[in-house]
């Protein structure tokens, strides 16, 4: 069955390799990526106090609720995260898009169907998963997320990781990337690593985001290798 889905991902052969180094805090930052400058006010904070003590009905009617930066103007709705909430793999990506947003589900479409070949070629089921992203509102065009948008989110996805205590948490793409392990670090120089989740013991791994792969078949390999360092994690073969 793992073949089967390994296939899909573009990868015949199963590849061992150990994390390259285990690194707690940052990495040393490089220049960052051209990005596209955009104009936000921010409206308010989610009172990150109050949000600490919300249960996750409560999280995510306040997430439906939010008004906190601008994408509040333009959504339809809010995209708050889907799976097993007792689940040992937390997966975040960067913003819903068009039919994420339509379908009130983070990773559906192409990308979706490559994420879920992703957590199958791991052996896993997508509902046995929790996935979400660092924004929970459509940034307009799918341009990427600005720094006020990932601040003023980021009291619902650091209550989310609260409450779902991980054993493992996968970030995919640079953006989610950045945003969480807090660094301006390019994605070669993150992936393959393992970093610590803020002043937690949780562990983080990054990979290419789907959409990516999608683009760039060829870097699969690197991401099947940055998916086995994860499950090294979780089974307790690694630390
Ligand atoms: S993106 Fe996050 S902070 Fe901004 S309005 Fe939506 S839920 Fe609130």
């Amino acid at each position: 069955m793992r073949e089967q889905y390994l296939q899909e991902m573009g990868i015949t052969r199963w590849v061992r390799r150990e994390p390259d180094s285990v690194v707690v805090g940052n990495v040393v930052p490089e220049p960052a990526e051209e990005t596209t400058e955009v104009e936000l006010t921010v409206v308010q904070t989610p009172d990150s106090h109050m949000v600490n003590e919300l249960d996750w009905p409560e999280l995510q009617q306040q997430v439906s609720d939010c008004v906190a930066c601008d994408l509040h103007a333009s959504r339809s709705q809010t995209v708050f995260g889907a799976g097993y909430q007792q689940a040992d793999w937390m997966i975040i990506g960067e913003a819903p898009g068009n039919e994420e947003e339509q379908q009130g589900e983070p990773f559906m479409g192409q990308s979706g169907q490559l994420l879920t070949a992703m957590i199958e070629a791991m052996g896993l089921k997508r509902e046995q998963v929790y996935i979400t992203n660092i924004l929970k509102c459509r940034p307009p065009e799918n341009r990427d997320p600005v720094k006020d948008e990932i601040l003023a989110c980021h009291a619902f996805l650091r209550r989310q990781i609260e409450l779902l205590q991980p054993k493992i948490i996968l970030l995919l793409g640079r953006v989610a990337a950045q945003s969480v392990l807090d660094t301006d670090a390019l994605m070669k120089d993150i992936h393959g690593k393992v970093f610590k989740y803020k002043e937690t013991e949780i562990p983080v791994v990054a990979t290419y985001h789907p959409a990516y792969l999608l683009r760039a078949p060829g870097e699969k390999r690197k991401a099947w290798q940055d998916l086995q360092i994860a499950m090294n994690i979780v089974s307790g073969e690694a630390t």
